[in-house]
């Protein structure tokens, strides 16, 4: 995809950050607009919609990634919506993020991927496997309702942490089986909305929903009914 200038661009549903709750340390997190796997009891269906968010040049978000980084952002996280469903976009961001974090010394921040793809699945697609090839880990897998896990930043037990690169294997290892009974959940407010960022358990988003609300918030839509 390419924004109205012609320059790389990836439709976007939010950018937001410090992110705490999706990878090790403060990250920056960047959410995709539109996938097409309809996962059951997925917690974004406003990403679901390809239509919705809007069109952000690699350009914009490696400056935004810049700054993340003279912040002392330890990572990116992409997510979604499907970053996979825009395999030439994802792989201009990656490339220009590797080269950001290269270019600022910071060549120790990590590049991490959700997908609901499977493994299988990117390996057959040369797309796909192109995107990636900067990535430091992936979690790959479509979200189930029914298999729930204490997994850290897995929101099903099918759901796998792959780490990709040596740096990957370095921050990701000690996670790979790790378990919480207490995944970290952050809640944003920005002008219009309130997220919750994080992996939460069955049950967790509407008592959240009902402590906020309780506190005087007034919800005219969530993202996680249908
Ligand atoms: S859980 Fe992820 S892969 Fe599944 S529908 Fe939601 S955004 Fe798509």
């Amino acid at each position: 995809m390419r924004d109205a200038t012609g320059a790389p661009a990836l439709r976007v549903s939010q950018v937001l950050g410090p992110v705490t709750a999706l990878g090790p340390g403060r990250r920056l997190g960047l959410w995709v607009q539109g996938c097409p796997l309809a996962c059951a009891g997925c917690m974004s269906r406003h990403t679901w919609d390809p239509a919705g968010g809007h069109d952000v040049s690699v350009e914009r978000l490696a400056r935004v990634w810049r700054r993340g980084l003279a912040d002392g952002y330890d990572g990116l996280t992409v997510s979604g919506g499907e970053p996979l469903e825009q395999a030439q976009a994802l792989a201009a961001l990656l490339d220009t993020a590797d080269q950001v974090r290269r270019d600022a010394g910071r060549a120790d921040a990590d590049l991490l991927v959700y997908t609901g793809w499977e493994e299988p699945e990117i390996a057959a697609s040369p797309a796909a496997s192109l995107a990636l090839r900067h990535a430091d880990a992936v979690i790959t897998g479509r979200y189930r309702a029914g298999e729930p896990t204490r997994l850290v930043w897995r929101g099903s037990a099918n759901q796998r942490l792959t780490p990709r690169t040596g740096l990957g294997r370095r921050r990701y290892g000690p996670h790979l089986d790790r378990r919480t009974d207490h995944p970290e959940l952050q809640v944003q407010v920005t002008q219009d909305a309130v997220h919750i960022i994080g992996v939460p358990r069955p049950g967790e988003l509407s008592s959240l929903a009902r402590d906020l609300t309780a506190r005087g918030l007034t919800f005219q839509e969530n993202t996680w009914r249908p």
